[in-house]
Formats: C-alpha cells, structure tokens, sequence
C-alpha cells in the first residue's frame, strides 16, 4: 500500500462534490472515496460507475425495464461487495431495495451471508 495522501479539500472528479476538514487541517481521503488512474472518486460516483458499467455491458436493445434492473443489480452488488458484512437488512436500505434481492446478489457474487454474531459486535 502506498502512504495514504492528506489535504486539506478533497474534490470529486465526477460530480465536484468537495469535502474539507472543518478546521483547514490535513485529513486523509474521505471515507469510501477513490483514487484511481482516472481521477478522484466519492461514493455516489463510485455507484454511479458501478451501474454505468452493469448497463455498458447488457445488449444495446435490451429494454427500458431490463436496463433498470441491470442498475438496481449492479447498485446492490457494488454494496455488497463494499460491505460483506453488512447484513442483508441494512444492504436493502441503502439500495432503497430488499433484503431477498440482496440475498439473490450475494449467490450471484458466491459471497456468504454475515455472521449474524458478528455484525451484532460491530
Ligand atoms: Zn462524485
């Protein structure tokens, strides 16, 4: 791992979202946020991308409803995958989707389900 970079403002490269240190100090890439060769990245782009890239890869004349599947998929794998230890519940929140459904990405992603002991600890 590379030494993790500070600043004192910290700016999206896709929605110019910016995030700043309430007191002007350097602080450390935000939470959930991304460098990468392209650029910086929040979450919401971060997402974004994830069902930009879902939606690239159906056919070109799959369906309104098909394509809005694909990206409600992708959203909740990307979480998935963010946070396995998430339990299907919370997962369901924030993809504003269901528990099931999260359940149905975890088999597709062949990730198990949290330890129910565990995510209580957390
Ligand atoms: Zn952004």
């Amino acid at each position: 791992m590379s030494p993790t970079a500070t600043a004192t403002k910290w700016t999206c490269d896709g929605c110019e979202l910016s995030v700043s240190s309430m007191d002007g100090e350097q602080t450390g890439l935000p939470e959930a946020w991304v460098s990468s060769d392209d650029g910086l990245f929040c979450l919401v782009c971060r997402r974004e991308q994830a069902a930009e890239d879902a939606i690239a890869s159906a056919p070109d004349d799959s369906p309104v409803e098909k394509r809005a599947e694909i990206r409600r998929a992708a959203l909740i794998e990307f979480e998935v995958l963010r946070n396995p230890d998430h339990p299907d519940g919370v997962i369901a929140r924030t993809c504003r989707s269901s528990a099931p459904a999260v359940a149905k990405a975890r088999e597709r992603l062949q990730m198990p389900a949290p330890d129910p002991r565990k995510a209580r600890a957390n």
